[in-house]
């Protein structure tokens, strides 16, 4: 599926979309540049599922937990992973069996430790459509 958002709040509202249909133990992998609109997204997606805390990028953490009530989210940003080695040393694999909702952005870096059925969403910019245009690329479903 390709959607095309052409300010913050329509990025902000598909994430909205997409997060009031997340379901427990997915796994969502989030890629583009810096500043395409990642953590906007995010930011959606946990409104979604009902989190009403602040969600930032987990610039010093690589992963933030918020409580969703019914389910938890556990927000990855790794670009700051030189090796997927060190997924391991925070309990990735942990958070995978968690009974929450797992959104990473950057997953490009740790592709090949992401497991199989992921739902992958692409950002991208293209100037000639503006400096608000983002194209979102979103492949593959919760099961
Ligand atoms: P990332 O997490 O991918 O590095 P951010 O979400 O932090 O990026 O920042 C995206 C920036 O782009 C924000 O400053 C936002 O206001 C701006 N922006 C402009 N147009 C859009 C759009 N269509 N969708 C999302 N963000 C947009
Ligand atoms: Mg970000």
């Amino acid at each position: 599926m390709i959607t095309e958002t052409f300010s913050e709040k329509e990025t902000f509202e598909l994430g909205y979309e997409l997060g009031k249909k997340a379901k427990a133990g997915s796994v969502y992998c989030l890629d583009g540049d810096l500043g395409a609109g990642k953590t906007v997204f995010t930011k959606g997606f946990a409104a979604g599922m009902g989190i009403t805390e602040d969600v930032s990028s987990p610039t010093f953490m690589i992963v933030q937990e918020y409580d969703g009530g019914e389910m938890n989210l556990y927000h990855f940003d790794v670009y700051r992973i030189a090796d997927p080695d060190e997924m391991f040393d925070i309990g990735f694999e942990e958070y995978l069996s968690k009974e929450g909702v797992c959104l990473i952005e950057w997953s490009c870096i740790i592709e090949d430790i992401l497991p199989e059925n992921c739902i992958k969403i692409r950002i991208t910019r293209d100037p000639s459509k503006g400096f608000d245009y983002r194209k979102i690329e979103i492949a593959g479903e919760p099961d």
